[in-house]
């Protein structure tokens, strides 16, 4: 079992220790032939999700990642990643691979409360650590979409299928519970 992570911007590396740690053999893939692996199952991490958006098409990846995904490939998007996944942004600039049927609002919490750190409820891991970086909310989901945390009444954490996102950042605690639970979802898948 091999997990490719996306590694064209932003926080990549964190999420190959995370799987690393997890004795998951991971991978950065950076262009279209690193696709040609077949990955078990993808991340995509934070990071800025208008510029991924672009290098997806730039690079022509975007075709080859949402067939992979709609033949059942098990996705995980975190900040950034879970924009890109979702169905709607309300940004233009943001032309993700609307995998979820919800809504991303960007940037939701302001400038002031940008980045911040709790610890919240994660259905079926229990309380586990969250840090927050100019994060995202789902502002909307539509039937189908499982919510997995809620931080102050906003949903920060869906499954829908083979698909999990997190508006959070996992891969900058200490804790290996949500890592293990997508690990899980690409070896029972
Ligand atoms: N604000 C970024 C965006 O809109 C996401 C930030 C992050 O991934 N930490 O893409």
């Amino acid at each position: 079992m091999k997990i490719g992570v996306l590694a064209l911007q932003g926080a990549f590396e964190e999420h190959i220790k995370k799987l690393e740690e997890l004795g998951v053999e991971a991978y950065e893939i950076r262009q279209l032939r690193d696709l040609d692996e077949k990955p078990n199952g993808l991340i995509i991490p934070g990071g800025e999700s208008t510029v991924m958006s672009k290098l997806l098409d730039d690079l022509g990846m975007r075709e080859k990642i949402l067939d992979y995904a709609k033949g059942g490939m098990p996705v995980f998007g975190t900040c950034a990643g879970l924009i890109l996944m979702s169905k709607e942004t309300g940004d233009p600039r943001c032309n993700g691979l609307k995998l979820v049927d919800c809504t991303a609002k960007r940037n939701a919490y302001g400038r002031q409360l940008g980045s911040f750190d709790t610890v919240g409820e994660f259905k079926g891991l229990g309380k586990i650590p969250m840090v927050f970086i100019r994060a995202p909310y789902i502002s909307c989901a539509e039937d189908g979409v499982d919510i997995l945390a809620e931080v102050d009444g906003k949903r920060v954490a869906a499954r829908q299928g083979n698909f999990l996102v997190t508006a959070f950042h996992p891969e900058l605690t200490d804790d290996l519970s949500v890592h293990r639970y997508f690990v899980d979802m690409v070896k029972t898948k």
